[in-house]
């Protein structure tokens, strides 16, 4: 540890830009804290530096009950760092990562678990006039903009308690809620008064105005639970099992559907989605047409192509809607998924239904595709795989429906008994399956699944929604769970972990390889994928980790 970075910054002003690489190692601030200059800046236009500020636990002082579990900590932190990014706000040469609804465990801030001292990553652009260092501005920067940010965003005593605790204790209430809907039979919860609608498409911040209609459960669907600090919530349960949701188009039942689907994530108070929750298990689906599939064997909805290739066994580079939802359900349930949502706006029709009349019309033999409609029973009574559908559109599901949710002008009613009778009236329609199969569990092949070219990982996030992987870029923008464009960078780190620890070995399967990253990441995903490569990440599922595994381009299963 060194002193005196002021100093040496001012004894900088001018020199050549690259001897701010011997800056890098660790400083001991004035404050108390230490400044970590982690990576450096080869010149003004290569990426910011990478800065690390560690408060000691007697700095940041925080009341132990706040950082006691690991939940709490990821709250802490997610508060923590929303506070920071506050104080920089203006300093264009600072990237404090805040984040936005979720609460995601993020490598931007951490409360430690031993002592509760605080570490805050950001990039920093180190100054400069040209190829010279701008030691004034450099010190402006580091030596009185950070050491700020600790004084006043990162210990206990500057901070908001009531509004701290309220944070910690949202994120409490929601795991909480989250981890007792196996025992309750559910799926998902939406609480009586939450907020689904959003500002708009591109605004995820609550709806506001009188036209909100926030969430009212009708009664025969009604739970009550006990949270720690909410106290008796009420709300609608989403049982195991098949559920529709249906009802007139502009009725919410998107809305519905994309609430339960960021339900596998916290959200901030104030957010309107707080007490809505799905199982950690749940994934959305869609069709993707052009996506790649890899050996996945699809032939519960896909058989007799016209070009006679084997759908037990089916690869393409440029899979169909239909052919792309088949695989992404299949991809799903092999990673454990035990719930999937489907939207009929983003659906493959043609996966989805297949009415009497064109059963009629297009004899069995000429139609390769067997819609879920005819395997979505099996797959829960078989495959404990539950479902949501939102379905205006077709009349068919009801049948195999366990429980219809009706939107109405955004107010859901339980329509179950009266889909039942109309389901009683045979409308000429035969089942073309009996049971869903089962998936395949596949082995990827290690060596397709490495980025490396000269000794370096070229697996980097582009943008928001793009993976460049080698030579291939693996677009995830169809993998709608991703709350965080961040999430990106950390599904490369953790596609690199698998590799670099050898979790991919030519012998386990995807599923078991998913296991051993779940273990390696159970103490908190930030320090082994920081240990990867030191940047801006917020950790993703399981189930965003294999749908980039998926999408690789060059991927191959051994199977
Ligand atoms: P559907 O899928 O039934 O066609 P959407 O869920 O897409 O309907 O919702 C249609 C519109 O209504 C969207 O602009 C959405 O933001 C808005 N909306 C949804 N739920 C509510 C609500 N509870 N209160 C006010 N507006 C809502
Ligand atoms: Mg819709």
């Amino acid at each position: 540890v060194r002193t005196g970075l002021a100093a040496e910054l001012r004894a900088l002003e001018g020199a050549q830009y690259g001897r701010y690489k011997g800056l890098v190692g660790r400083w001991e601030m004035p404050g108390g804290e230490l400044l970590e200059l982690v990576r450096g800046q080869s010149d003004p236009y290569a990426p910011p530096a990478r800065v690390a500020l560690h408060v000691p636990a007697q700095l940041a002082a925080l009341p132990a009950e706040l950082w006691r579990t690991a939940t709490r900590r990821r709250a802490l932190s997610s508060y923590l760092v929303r506070q920071a990014a506050r104080t920089v706000r203006g300093e264009k040469a600072l990237r404090v990562d805040a984040g936005g609804q979720e609460v995601l465990e993020r490598s931007s801030c951490t409360v430690s678990g031993e002592d509760g001292s605080v570490t805050l990553r950001l990039g920093a652009a180190l100054p400069g006039h040209g190829r010279r260092i701008d030691g004034r501005e450099a010190e402006r920067l580091l030596c009185r903009v950070l050491p700020r940010v600790v004084e006043q965003a990162l210990r206990y005593a500057v901070l908001d308690a009531a509004e701290v605790r309220r944070f910690v204790e949202t994120v409490e209430d929601s795991v909480t809620l989250r981890d007792v809907l196996p025992g309750l039979g559910l799926v998902g919860f939406v609480a009586d008064g939450a907020v689904l609608p959003r500002r708009s498409g591109v605004d995820d911040r609550p709806a506001t105005g009188g036209g909100v209609v926030p969430f009212a459960s009708p009664d025969q669907l009604r739970v009550t639970v006990e949270l720690p600090h909410a106290g008796t919530v009420t709300g609608m349960g989403v049982p195991e099992g098949v559920n529709l949701v249906v009802g007139g188009g502009f009725h919410g039942k998107s809305t519905l559907l994309r609430a339960l689907e960021t339900g596998i994530w916290d959200h901030v108070p104030g957010d309107g989605r707080e007490l809505v929750v799905s199982r950690n298990e749940t994934v959305k689906l869609r069709a993707e047409d052009g996506r790649r599939v890899e050996r996945v064997d699809v032939h519960a909805f896909v058989d007799h192509l016209p070009d006679g290739s084997d759908t037990c066994d089916f690869s393409t580079e440029n899979a169909s809607g239909s052919t792309s939802q088949a695989a992404s359900l299949c991809e799903a349930v092999e990673a454990g998924a035990r719930v999937l949502l489907i939207d009929e706006d983003t659906a493959a029709t043609n996966l989805m239904i297949r009415d009497a009349r064109m059963q009629s019309l297009v004899a069995k033999d000429r139609e390769p595709l067997t819609p879920l409609v005819d395997t979505i029973r099996s797959l829960h009574r078989d495959h404990g795989v539950s479902t949501v559908l939102v379905m205006g559109g077709s009349g068919d599901y009801l049948e195999v429906a366990d429980r219809v949710v009706m939107m109405d002008a955004y107010r859901p009613s339980d329509v179950t008994a009266r889909a039942h009778e109309l389901a009683a009236v045979p409308t000429g329609r035969h089942a073309e399956a009996e049971s869903f199969p089962g998936v395949v569990a596949r082995v990827p092949d290690p060596s397709s699944l490495d980025a490396e070219v000269r000794g370096r990982s070229r697996i980097r996030a582009r943008g928001e929604d793009v993976l460049s992987f080698g030579d291939h870029e693996v677009d995830l923008r169809a993998v709608e769970q991703i709350a965080d464009p961040r999430q990106v960078t950390g599904i490369g780190l953790a596609l690199e972990l698998m590799v670099r620890r050898g979790l991919l070995d030519g012998r386990r399967t995807l599923g078991e390889a998913l296991d051993l990253l779940d273990e390696l990441l159970a103490d908190g995903p930030t320090g082994p994928l920081l240990s990867i490569r030191d940047e801006d990440f917020a950790a993703p599922r399981r189930f965003e980790t294999a749908a980039a595994i998926n999408r690789v381009r060059g991927l191959r299963m051994l199977r």
